[in-house]
């Protein structure tokens, strides 16, 4: 899910598969990740595997992509420990997590505090939904709730850091992004939302740190522990950390529920070719730093935009090198489906090429219409049109779709920016 690709069946161990009267199937392996639970035309009833964590995080090096295991903390991605299951990907899925019985235990599906003891329940809508929810137990996990209203908001932190982390802080910066993000959207497609924070101690040198992963109501930040945010940040941090934090946000309109070919329905066993990345990373960073400017006032929120948009997406272009600036924008976005993290070249390539073409479109938008729309109507447009029709658009569309929502044509902007550079 992270544009990359993830081999997660290699830390499965002890696969069983039932029959409804209880007796094993003769679990094959095949080739790629998969196995053959039972024979055709047998029911399966039942099936159980192991997961090595301990593993799983020694061999996964990017933080974001593995679920971890300390003395008195265990963080799991969803995706990396339940089993896809062919047929069922479709089903609702109730889900029961059991853990000591003095832990606290919270699941991104059906977030509370205090969190649960012992043992925690929720559904999930499908499979997709689980494999994109977390669940942290433990009591080295701090949980807050931040906002009780709906969308309510949870934080749950949990640090190796040197120095004790403000969870104030954190907490009042999670809220702010939070807000501007919602007020920007103008919509909450969920009842809650999650942000957990991990700065962990680094595992090995070839271990990568500083990657957040977006999911459907939650966000995973697992930052090194000297990534910590220090009890009295100055703003240049400030302004990183909430950043980082609205940009996961914004994701959860663009691309979670906005999306291009290839998101949903999802690939599992073999990552898919997007050929959207340069959208819904470089018009959600957009997004976020548009809903941060609108906490200022008019004059500053321009000069905010465009310092931001200069740091984040023009300096990046320019030092990209060049063989990727050449590449029409949609080949490289194919390039950076697998790799996005993994070679951050492909992926800082790709978002900068989509941010300025959302700078330049919210530009111009805002000149045609003396100020009266910008790119945001385009965007508020589109989410409302994938939460009517629940399937992708097509690249091709966005123009037009862009033009019905503010009456301005952006096509060539759109043209000019896939060319190659
Ligand atoms: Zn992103």
């Amino acid at each position: 899910m992270g544009y990359g690709e993830q081999p997660y069946d290699r830390f499965v161990a002890r696969l069983r598969a039932f029959g409804r009267n209880g007796a094993p199937f003769d679990v094959k392996r095949e080739e790629g990740p998969r196995w053959t639970l039972c024979p055709p035309g047998h029911a399966l009833d039942r099936l159980e595997y192991e997961i090595d964590l301990a593993r799983m995080e020694d061999a996964v090096f990017s933080a974001s992509d593995a679920s971890k295991w300390r003395e008195g903390y265990v963080s799991l991605l969803g995706y990396s420990v339940f089993a896809f299951v062919e047929g069922l990907e479709s089903s609702p899925v109730r889900l029961e997590v059991k853990v000591p019985d003095e832990w606290p235990v919270f699941s991104t599906l059906a977030p509370g505090v205090p969190a649960g003891r012992g043992k925690t329940s929720a559904s999930a809508s499908d499979f997709y939904a689980l494999a994109d929810s977390q669940v942290i137990g433990g009591p080295r996990a701090q949980v807050r709730s931040l906002r009780a209203a709906t969308p309510a908001v949870f934080l749950v932190l949990y640090s190796e850091a040197e120095a004790a982390v403000d969870l104030d802080l954190v907490g009042r910066l999670v809220t702010e992004a939070f807000e501007a993000v919602v007020a920007y959207f103008g919509s909450t497609p969920f009842a809650h939302y999650t942000v957990q924070q991990e700065y962990l101690r680094p595992r090995s040198d070839a271990h990568r740190y500083g990657l957040s992963m977006e999911h459907l109501e939650s966000a995973t930040f697992y930052l090194a522990a000297d990534q910590a945010l220090a009890s009295h940040p100055d703003d240049a941090q400030r302004s990183r950390v909430l950043y980082n934090f609205a940009h996961h946000m914004a994701h959860a309109w663009i691309p979670k529920r906005c999306y291009g070919p290839g998101y949903f329905p999802f690939q599992w066993e073999l990552a898919p070719l997007l050929d959207s990345i340069w959208f819904s990373e470089g018009f959600s960073q957009f997004a976020a730093i548009d809903a941060l400017a609108a906490r200022l006032a008019p004059e500053e929120a321009a000069v905010y935009r465009d310092r931001l948009v200069g740091r984040r997406f023009r300096q990046s272009l320019e030092e990209a090198p060049a063989f990727l600036r050449r590449l029409p924008l949609v080949e490289l976005s194919y390039v950076a489906s697998t790799r996005y993290g993994e070679d951050f070249r492909t992926g800082r390539t790709v978002f900068a090429r989509g941010g300025l073409m959302a700078a330049e479109m919210d530009r111009e938008i805002r000149r045609a219409t003396g100020g009266r729309r910008s790119l945001r109507d385009a965007l508020r447009a589109l989410v409302s049109w994938s939460a009517r029709e629940k399937r992708a658009f097509e690249i091709a569309d966005l123009p037009e779709r862009f033009r019905e929502a503010t009456g301005v044509d952006v096509r060539a902007i759109y043209h000019r920016w896939l060319a190659p550079r």
